[in-house]
């Protein structure tokens, strides 16, 4: 991997779900290697921050010296983060101008829904060098956790993420195969009138490799449950759920 540049070189690291033993030798090794590692934390009601991606690094046992943390706001209003972004964004090219090695780092895969990519299209927008080094999506860790093959043979994978509805599940399901649902969350005031009539076969998972995991595939289970932001749904109606 090419890691000096004339311009520095940013990386977007995935860290995984959450258990640090599914952080890659790779993304260890940059960390490892950069001189700055830019980590998303959310705003809470108390003006404290919560960061799932902090907790990770320090779990790797990386040097703190270079932590910097990214506020962005719990909402994710557009117009909040965008500022967020900009700002961030001009501190981490100064960096990258002087021919720093920088990392952003994110929770899965970095590809994945990642509230980072916006610092990698201003990246690409300023032609300076970057890479993204891949990880472990929270729906496999999911899937594995519980002893699930997703998908096999010619089965179809649909990832739907902050869905309108519970019917743009079915209509997902309609096609066939294994859908997943990530961004839960935006479903929870509709999910408990759904799972009482849907034929689908689920599993659920809330904070996978994170303190206070819980996953079922018992529809009743989740009958009173706060669906929090760190959920997903996996269905089908072929019943490779259980
Ligand atoms: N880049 C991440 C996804 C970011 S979008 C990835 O590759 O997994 C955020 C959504 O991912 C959450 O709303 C939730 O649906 C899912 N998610 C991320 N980590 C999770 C975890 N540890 N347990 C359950 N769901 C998780």
């Amino acid at each position: 991997m090419n890691t000096m540049t004339e311009h520095g070189h940013l990386y977007a690291v995935s860290l995984g779900p959450g258990d640090p033993g599914l952080v890659t030798l790779r993304a260890r090794r940059v960390l490892e290697e950069v001189d700055t590692i830019w980590y998303p934390a959310t705003q809470r009601p108390d003006g404290g921050t919560t960061s799932v991606a902090l907790e990770i690094l320090r779990d790797i046992g990386l040097d703190e010296q270079k932590f910097r943390c990214i506020e962005l706001p719990m909402s994710r209003q557009r117009d909040g983060a965008s500022r967020v972004y900009a700002r961030t964004w001009s501190l981490l090219l100064d960096e990258l101008l002087h021919g720093q090695r920088v990392a952003v780092v994110s929770v899965g895969d970095a590809g994945m829904y990642s509230t980072l990519t916006p610092l990698i299209e201003h990246a690409s927008e300023a032609g300076i060098a970057y890479s993204i080094v891949a990880g472990v999506p929270a729906f496999l860790a999911a899937g594995a956790a519980a002893g699930v093959p997703l998908v096999c043979h010619s089965d179809r994978l649909t990832v739907l993420a902050m869905a309108e509805s519970t019917d743009e599940i079915e209509r997902a399901l309609d096609e066939g195969g294994t859908v997943v649902v990530m961004k839960l969350s935006t479903l929870r005031h509709e999910l408990g009138a759904w799972l009482e009539t849907t034929s689908a076969e689920i599993l659920y998972a809330e904070k996978v490799g994170m303190e206070g995991e819980f996953m079922t595939s018992e529809k009743e289970e989740l009958r009173n449950r706060t669906i929090p932001y760190f959920s997903l749904l996996i269905c089908s109606r072929n019943g490779s759920q259980r």
